[in-house]
């Protein structure tokens, strides 16, 4: 099966593209293709290697080749139905398996993302500080809360909120 080994497919060039944390443009880019290009190959089943995008994303990002996707072991014996389908499984895992690292990456970068603040200032703008890692608010806007722990903190929270909401009914505003 010598095709095997060239080819990968659509589903472990979109993970692999994402563990790289890369966008679909980012990897236009880096291969000299179009971003449509990549939504091309994305979507394709069986993905060659040797040539054109395929090869230059491959290059990029040392993309899996169904050999390394499905063990040799799996491919002896012909190609039956539930060969197929055992294949089919292997690269769903070893895509599922990409996923769960890149979800991971994103949760830990979101952890350490830093934005503007943008709470209301008694002057009436927007509070320009940034906010504490991985929190909407900067220190003096409540980034470093932790929230309410007591009951009784909690309580006081959730009653300033039903007042807020209804003052805000009693108003009549939509
Ligand atoms: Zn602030």
């Amino acid at each position: 099966m010598r095709a095997a080994r060239i080819a990968t497919t659509g589903a472990a060039l979109k993970a692999s593209r994402k563990a790289a944390g890369l966008t679909q443009r980012a990897l236009a880019q880096l291969s000299g293709v179009s971003r449509e290009a990549v939504q091309y190959w994305e979507a394709k089943n069986t993905v060659p290697l040797k040539w054109g995008a395929p090869r230059s994303f491959a290059k990029v990002l040392e993309l899996p080749t169904l050999a390394d996707l499905i063990p040799h072991n799996a491919r002896a014996g012909g190609w039956g139905d539930t060969q197929k389908r055992d294949e089919r499984a292997r690269i769903d895992a070893w895509v599922e398996a990409q996923m769960v690292l890149w979800r991971e990456r994103e949760a830990q970068r979101k952890a350490r993302c830093r934005v503007v603040c943008g709470a209301k200032t008694r002057k009436g703008g927007e509070c320009r500080n940034k906010s504490e890692a991985g929190r909407r608010r900067c220190k003096f806007h409540g980034g470093k809360s932790t929230g309410a722990r007591t009951p009784d903190g909690k309580e006081r929270i959730a009653g300033a909120q039903r007042r807020r909401w209804a003052a805000w009914r009693a108003n009549g505003l939509q």
